[in-house]
């Protein structure tokens, strides 16, 4: 396999949103338009991760598509099993409720939510032993774009978790989307030629922590809509994207989902 084989993954990040009415809607014409233009499970892997209360209601609204839809957590605690964690859900929970998939460091919980490098270490080793597959993020901020050392804090970004990922999970469980915080929920998307830049940058690094290199899912997030994600998709090394405000629009993520799967 080389990145240009990778199956892409398109993720919609729904944050803290909507309410269950809207996804009963969202889910409705959402199961139309596959109904309308099938996308296949070859062509692209397509998830969605709403609140931990959605999760169940999700499920089983996506079981009863003609194929899988996954229902992704947006983070999981960096507790482990069961116990007095008040407010808290652990990646055992979350497998119970065959949940196999979860978002691990998005720029909002590093930033408004305390998830510093222990942390971000705690949950994915819980979520890794439990056979969770990790969505990790990683991105740089405007002014570390400014001062030119965005790839050098992107890279350390990945190089930060790679004690506690052995060769196998690097391989199976996980993904790496790259978000650069400067164009999440701002209308302001990094050029292809930008995204795909730091995406070889991010696939170079991979491959020296990693004989898996190569077969790691690269997302790319970041004010993804239908209007770009066709260019984005056609780069060598973008692999599928983690969106947020254009997943809420059932129309808009599926027209991002058929961009992915008619260019890989
Ligand atoms: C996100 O928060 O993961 C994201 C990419 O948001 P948006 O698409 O709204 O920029």
């Amino acid at each position: 396999m080389s990145a240009s084989t990778i199956v892409p993954w398109v993720i919609g990040n729904w944050k803290m949103n909507p309410t269950l009415s809207s996804i009963q809607e969202w889910t409705e014409q959402f199961g139309q338009c596959l109904q309308q233009a099938a996308i296949s499970e070859e062509q692209c892997h397509i998830a969605v991760a709403p609140t931990f209360i959605a999760l169940s209601k999700v499920q089983a609204d996506f079981s009863l598509y003609s194929r899988k839809v996954h229902a992704v957590a947006q983070d999981v605690s960096r507790f482990e099993g069961t116990g007095a964690f008040t407010g808290e859900v652990s990646a055992t929970l979350l497998k119970d409720s065959q949940i196999n998939h979860v978002l691990i460091g998005h720029s909002e919980r590093r930033e408004l939510l305390a998830d510093d490098t222990d942390v971000l270490r705690q949950k994915l080793t819980n979520a890794l032993q439990t056979g969770l597959t990790a969505v990790f993020c990683v991105g740089e901020s405007l002014e570390q774009r400014e001062q030119g050392v965005a790839e050098q804090v992107v890279l350390q970004q990945i190089c930060d978790i790679a004690s506690v990922v052995s060769d196998t999970q690097w391989e199976s469980q996980i993904i790496i989307a790259y978000e650069p915080i400067w164009a999440i929920g701002t209308g302001k998307t990094a050029s292809a030629q930008d995204a795909q830049a730091m995406h070889a940058k991010i696939r170079e690094g991979l491959k020296q922590l990693t004989s898996s290199g190569d077969k790691i899912a690269i997302l790319y997030g970041g004010s993804v809509k239908p209007e770009n994600a066709e260019e984005l998709a056609t780069c060598a090394d973008i692999n599928g994207a983690l969106v947020g405000g254009a997943s809420l629009k059932a129309d808009s993520f599926y027209k991002i989902a058929q961009a992915f799967a008619q260019a890989k």
